[in-house]
């Protein structure tokens, strides 16, 4: 009998004893063995953990009978493979962002995402490469080497959160977790063809994700069913007393938002038409309009609307990003965590340990310390953050008008491993369209809409109102009975 794939057949399988969850552990470990080797989305896989778990699930009791606690076979993820992206810490498993300076570093404690996963069942496969820090778009700045992307293993998978799409895309596991900055799970998720939300800022704890920009950062899912993202959102939703900025919210039950039958009947899509104008690929602009044209389909209107600060987002982003980057990074000084480099006195220490920061992440400390400085703060921190809170108003202006506003996730598709490298602008351009709903604080969602011509994946973004990923999720729903997704050939690789 050949397993199910998808988180939600898994859990239904397990719980009901069709199979066990050591069975759909192993082939998870299993094509991660054939296909990591080519495609690098992990950097630490934790076999015998893994194994063990889902042993130890195996053996729970059967469920309870005549008003008896329901137990594990009600666990919304029972049995089923989730990869963390190696930002999340996990007590149990080295947590290096990708960076040379936490090589090996093990945290003393579990991210409350994670917590909150095994609580329901899931079984942690292992630590997905990213950009170190999560600085970058590609995967190429992390300290361990670039993953590759299923579609073309000679592209880039996006990034930050590279692994984590690969790890999902290339079917290793149907789930995984990625943290945004400034599109960081969007960008990967479109590159890549899977779904990938941020939330709103808030949404998710960040209790246990190392700090790039604390006022940005937010921990996200990658899935390749809209029914998968939503089981999984709601379990990493939700207050946390250990997150002063999370959010007291109700979470609503997410499966309950999607369609059911594809129709998004009144739904009002916004599109800034004007953004669009420069840099965006043809392969991908035809994409997005096939996509606005299936949203049509589906029952949604169309509404031409404006974003008039929105191209300030990349400057915008830049100056914030790093200047809370410059003082995060401040704690990797060789005293408190992660590697120690040898040396005799303070300054040498720090000196010597933060040598081993990759380039992308030094600039961007010194980029941030500038802006920071006495003299510079009010001509670049605060008018980015004056900026930054027009663009977030231009949200609020459209949200009256419209329910989501559509853009291409990314310009491109996939780039070539190489191609952004050695030109850091170009590399942040990457995001023109993703990080003014990191800005505004606004959940955003990249939904597959087709492929190129050069059969490359294109993600269509929409961004939706605070607290409304339960719309963003239903329309990916709808999207997806419009779309027969592709995956990509790895059996070839
Ligand atoms: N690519 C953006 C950057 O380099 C966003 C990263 C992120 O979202 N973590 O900062």
């Amino acid at each position: 009998m050949s397993l199910p794939r998808n988180a939600c057949e898994i859990r239904a399988a397990v719980a009901a004893r069709d199979v066990s969850a050591v069975e759909v552990c192993r082939e998870a470990l299993d094509r991660i063995t054939r296909l990591d080797p080519t495609l690098h989305a992990f950097l630490h896989v934790d076999e015998k953990g893994a194994l063990e778990r889902a042993a130890q699930l195996d053996r729970r009791p059967p469920a309870g009978r005549g008003g008896g606690a329901p137990g594990l076979d009600r666990a919304p993820l029972l049995g089923v493979p989730v990869a963390l992206k190696d930002n999340i810490c996990t007590a149990a498993m080295p947590t290096t962002a990708g960076s040379r300076v936490l090589e090996h570093y093990v945290p003393p404690y579990s991210a409350t995402v994670v917590e909150r996963l095994e609580h329901a069942g899931a079984v942690i496969i292992g630590k997905t490469n990213c950009d170190e820090f999560a600085m970058g778009s590609s995967t190429e700045h992390s300290a361990f080497g670039p993953s590759r992307n299923p579609w073309d293993t000679g592209r880039t998978p996006g990034g930050s959160s590279g692994g984590s799409a690969v790890a999902v895309a290339a079917d290793m596991v149907p789930l995984a977790l990625g943290s945004e900055t400034g599109g960081s799970i969007r960008q990967p998720a479109a590159l890549c063809g899977v779904l990938g939300l941020k939330p709103t800022y808030g949404r998710v704890s960040r209790y246990g994700l190392i700090a790039f920009a604390s006022s940005l950062d937010q921990i996200g899912p990658f899935a390749r069913s809209a029914k998968d993202m939503a089981a999984l959102f709601g379990i990493i939703a939700g207050r946390d007393p250990r997150d002063a900025t999370s959010a007291a919210d109700a979470v609503p039950d997410y499966t309950k938002a999607l369609t059911g039958d594809g129709d998004i009947s009144g739904l009002r899509v916004g599109v800034p038409r004007e953004l669009l104008q420069d840099g965006v690929e043809p392969g991908v602009r035809d994409a997005f309009d096939a996509a606005l044209r299936e949203l049509q389909g589906a029952g949604a209107t169309l509404t031409d609307i404006r974003l008039p600060h929105a191209s300030l987002a990349i400057p915008v982003y830049y100056l914030v990003a790093n200047a809370e980057a410059s003082s995060n990074l401040a704690r990797y000084d060789g005293v408190r965590y992660g590697t120690r480099a040898d040396a005799s006195t303070l300054s040498d220490l720090y000196y010597r340990t933060r040598a081993r920061l990759g380039a992308e992440v030094k600039r961007r400390i010194m980029i941030g310390t500038f802006v920071l400085s006495a003299g510079y703060y009010d001509a670049y921190y605060v008018k980015a953050q004056q900026v930054r809170a027009l663009i977030r108003k231009d949200y609020e202006e459209a949200f009256a008008r419209v329910d989501v506003v559509a853009l291409p996730t990314s310009p491109t598709v996939a780039f070539k491993l190489g191609e952004r490298t050695a030109d850091p602008l170009k590399m942040y351009l990457s995001d023109v369209f993703t990080a003014a709903a990191n800005l505004a604080g606004l959940p955003a969602i990249s939904i597959p809409c087709g492929l190129t011509r050069e059969t490359l994946p294109v993600g269509l973004q929409l961004t939706g109102r605070p607290f409304d990923e339960a719309t963003l999720l239903r329309a990916a729903d709808a999207l997806e009975r419009r779309f027969v997704t592709p995956r990509p050939d790895v059996d070839s690789l």
